[in-house]
């Protein structure tokens, strides 16, 4: 791409979440003079995700409450946002995304930030009567609307998104069912501790949680494990994870698998085209990965936005979630491996997990709850690879921000 441009770099950019807004303020940063325009398929500002099955669900806060760009909303920050805008081609010859209604738009350098869409379970089908998934603030509000006006809820997925509609639902008084297919909840994201920690708040809640449960079939409200039980339920959310919404890029002719392939500058096989968020798949540390996580989209957004307006920076930031559910602030930072060398474990006062893996002496994860303080130095420790004695790690008299400073 020319850096030497007479005419201002148009920056097109798909998909307004945090990945997309994240790299139009990007961009904006690192062009003051490029048109950068913003597509969404919605008709709102774009909000965040993560107070959906939370805040919105029990009417601590509506959806809108949370603009990812703040009071001033993405306009405030130069930004063309165009509304109601569904990309179906790109024409990268020509260098323009076609929209659903026909219209052209042309870009320099384009950016995809499509995110993912739900995995759907056959035997729910999207859009029935009293069957939910949440991905979007439309999503939300009509379960939330009928959340208010049900006794019980089924949920399906013992994972993040499931959980944290279950103690919403929980809070707001109905009675929860969560299926899990799994022998534990939280089987993807957590050690067996934490998990267990977070299953008996959920009972403590009221919630009965079936583990190892497989659906047999659907019969209107009500539905049947694979061991014969019926379980009634006024409706049903369905929450088993997502997949990348890559098709696009697929149809474009751009590597893809399982997620648009990006390199460390979220450069996809085509040199002008760049991708970030949900949708891709990027180089780790220990091989390519892809996440599902707000602070990754948001900060790969802004690395792929200040490339495709001219920059040269990677992307190399230690992933990081979190979910709230009840009391219970859940948070994971770094690189999870299927197998890690060794495991640590930090005895706390409020004897909540607070837990971490090791490849060699560099911490690579740690995940906790209600940890919040010690967590951004544990951070650091990753993202800086400042190696860790494992007995400093486990000792509650040694503060983890003390193992910031090398030793003397
Ligand atoms: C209910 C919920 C709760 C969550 N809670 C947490 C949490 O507590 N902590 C955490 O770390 N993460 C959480 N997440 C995950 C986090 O929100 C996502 O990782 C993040 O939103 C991904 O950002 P993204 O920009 O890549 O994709 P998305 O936010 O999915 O945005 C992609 C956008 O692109 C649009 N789009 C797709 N295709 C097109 C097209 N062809 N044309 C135009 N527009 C298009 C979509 O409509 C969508 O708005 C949660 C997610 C959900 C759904």
């Amino acid at each position: 791409m020319s850096e030497a441009l007479s005419e201002p770099r148009r920056i097109v950019i798909i998909g307004a979440g945090p990945a997309g807004v994240g790299a139009a303020m990007g961009a904006r940063a690192q062009d003051a003079a490029a048109e950068i325009t913003l597509l969404s398929e919605e008709n709102c500002e774009p909000y965040e995700k993560p107070p959906l099955s939370k805040a919105v669900l029990t009417g601590k806060a509506a959806a809108h409450d949370a603009p990812i760009a703040g009071p001033k909303g993405i306009a405030g920050h130069g930004v063309t946002i165009r509304h109601n805008t569904r990309v179906s081609t790109i024409d990268r010859g020509p260098r323009a995304v076609v929209a659903s209604t026909g219209e052209r738009i042309p870009y320099d350098a384009l950016v995809l930030a499509t995110g993912a869409r739900n995995r759907l379970l056959p035997m729910f089908p999207l859009g029935q009567p009293g069957i939910y998934y949440l991905r979007n603030h439309e999503e939300a509000v009509a379960l939330k609307a009928h959340l208010d006006r049900a006794e019980s809820v089924v949920v399906i997925g013992g994972g993040l998104i499931g959980l944290e509609v279950a103690a919403s639902a929980a809070e707001l008084g109905r009675k929860v069912t969560v299926i899990e297919v799994a022998p534990r909840i939280l089987n993807r994201v957590a050690d067996e501790e934490t998990s267990a920690f977070v299953h008996a708040r959920h009972v403590e809640h009221g919630v009965d949680i079936r583990l190892g449960a497989s659906i047999a079939k659907r019969d209107g409200h009500s539905l049947v494990l694979a061991s014969g039980e019926r379980i009634e339920a006024d409706l049903f959310v369905v929450g088993i994870g997502a997949v990348p919404d890559d098709a696009l890029a697929a149809a474009a002719g751009l590597d893809v698998k399982e997620g648009i392939i990006v390199d460390e500058q979220c450069r996809t096989s085509d040199p002008a085209i760049f991708a970030a968020g949900d949708a891709t798949r990027f180089p780790g540390p220990h091989g390519p990965v892809r996440l599902e996580n707000w602070r990754h989209a948001q900060e790969q957004g802004d690395v792929a936005g200040r490339n495709a307006a001219g920059a040269s920076v990677a992307y190399g930031s230690a992933p990081s979630f979190w979910s709230e559910q009840y009391d219970l602030y859940i948070q994971g930072v770094g690189w999870q491996l299927a197998q890690p060398a060794r495991r640590a474990r930090r005895a706390r006062e409020n004897g909540a997990p607070l837990n971490f893996e090791l490849d060699s002496n560099h911490l690579t994860y740690a995940l906790g709850i209600n940890a919040q303080r010690d967590m951004s130095a544990i951070r650091r420790l990753i993202e800086r690879k400042i190696p860790v004695d494992p007995a400093d790690l486990v000792d509650p008299a040694k503060p983890l921000a003390g193992l910031l400073k090398p030793k003397a």
